[in-house]
């Protein structure tokens, strides 16, 4: 029998209006002659709230315990939505993680998935129920319960498509796809019909905060086929899908924005065997995650290393570079506090000549500076001063937009 996997976002499920409207749309599936999985995460704004009371208690909890506290969100609206599909006429029934077996390593609050069970999830369906599973959790090997981290009801979505071998996976959320670029910014922006799992991870990595990351890479790993669209809507939103050839004809698939971003430049490092090593030894200490990193040398044997971190990282960064100063009685270290980096993304790269040129030009011609350029083998990303971001993705979505971007 075909199944069908439908992941509705807390927005979806936000209040009792939408949660009915979301069970019509399982119990449509289901009169179709689906098998229905739904994961759900926690009503709008609950897991927020929670983690706000949690500060009220604590300036720091229990790893454990804020697990504990945080799967009562997705508790919630699980079984709210059973209630709503018993309400329509259709059989139902709710399930935490612990109870599908999903079971996860014991890192509280970002475990990793090792295995779902799925036995008592296929019985459910044979008994002929639209089986609605919390979203985001997990238990570990012990029993305890854990989360997957922020976002992750996306993952567990995905991982159960791809173990329940679901024709596909379907991301219901409060905007109808993922757009060649925020569409908050440039009014021109499209929606995306198909994209490859590639170009969509460095889109979400790259700052369109479509889906959780993990999501998209076990879509890629096992073939999940994941379609993003409205759960306001009946129109069709975007395929995230294996690469097809047809891809490769766009040159620029999207424009990303990543705004509160910091620029470390450390000069005059010794360009020698092991200095790299050091330096970021002291990043990796402290857990400090880094974007970007770009090394050059000069004639004279120094080198001089740039990086950049999320903002929020900032006070733990500097006490890093103040470290390294000391390391290398280094002088003249820049901060650029804050920067934004814009992206263009797409497969087509690989085989068409001219992008960077197009998205410099387009730059140049709006006086829009460059501090740092880094690429792949599908993006190319630019350093930019927060103030012109805007601009910059407006101007170079409009360069790339003359059929060519999707
Ligand atoms: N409720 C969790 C969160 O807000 C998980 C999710 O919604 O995906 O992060
Ligand atoms: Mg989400």
């Amino acid at each position: 029998m075909k199944l069908l996997v439908q992941k509705f976002g807390g927005t979806s499920v936000a209040d009792a209006d939408r949660i009915h409207r979301a069970a019509r749309r399982a119990i449509r599936a289901k009169q179709q002659g689906y098998q229905v999985v739904m994961v759900v995460s926690a009503m709008g704004g609950t897991t927020d709230k929670l983690i706000e009371l949690a500060r009220e208690i604590s300036d720091d909890p229990p790893r454990r315990e804020m697990d504990m506290l945080l799967t009562t969100g997705e508790q919630v609206s699980i079984s709210l939505m059973a209630m709503a599909i018993h309400a329509q006429g259709e059989k139902a029934i709710s399930l935490t993680g612990g109870q599908i077996g999903l079971i996860t390593d014991a890192a509280h609050m970002k475990a990793r998935i090792q295995l779902i069970q799925g036995d008592r999830l296929r019985k459910e369906l044979r008994d002929g129920h639209i089986v609605i599973v919390a979203g985001f959790q997990g238990v570990d090997n012990s029993g305890e319960i854990t989360t997957l981290g922020r976002g992750a009801s996306d993952t567990t979505a995905v991982a159960l498509a791809a173990v329940l071998g679901a024709e596909r996976c379907e991301i219901y959320t409060d905007v109808d796809g993922v757009y060649t670029a925020d569409p908050r910014i440039v009014a021109s922006a499209r929606k995306i019909e198909q994209i490859s799992y590639d170009e969509m991870l460095e889109m979400a990595s790259l700052g369109a905060s479509v889906m959780h990351s993990r999501a998209i890479e076990f879509g890629k790993k096992y073939n999940v086929e994941i379609h993003v669209r409205s759960s306001f809507t009946d129109n069709p939103g975007t395929l995230i899908t294996h690469e097809v050839k047809k891809m490769e004809e766009i040159v620029v698939s999207g424009v990303t924005l990543k705004k509160d971003m910091v620029q470390f430049v450390l000069p005059k490092l010794p360009n020698l065997p092991g200095v790299a090593a050091k330096v970021f030894a002291r990043v990796a200490e402290k857990g400090v995650v880094v974007d970007d990193i770009i090394q050059v040398f000069d004639d004279k044997g120094l080198a001089s290393t740039s990086f950049t971190v999320e903002r929020n990282d900032l006070p733990d960064a500097r006490e890093v570079v103040a470290l390294i100063a000391n390391d290398f009685n280094l002088t003249g270290i820049l901060c650029n506090d804050p920067v934004a980096k814009i992206s263009v993304v797409g497969v087509g790269m690989r085989s068409h000549t001219g992008v960077a040129e197009t998205m410099f030009k387009a730059m140049a011609e709006a006086q829009i500076n460059i501090n740092a350029i880094t690429t792949s083998e599908i993006k190319i990303s630019c350093i930019i001063d927060t103030e012109q971001a805007e601009e910059a993705m407006r101007v170079v979505h409009n360069a790339f937009d003359k059929g060519n971007l999707e």
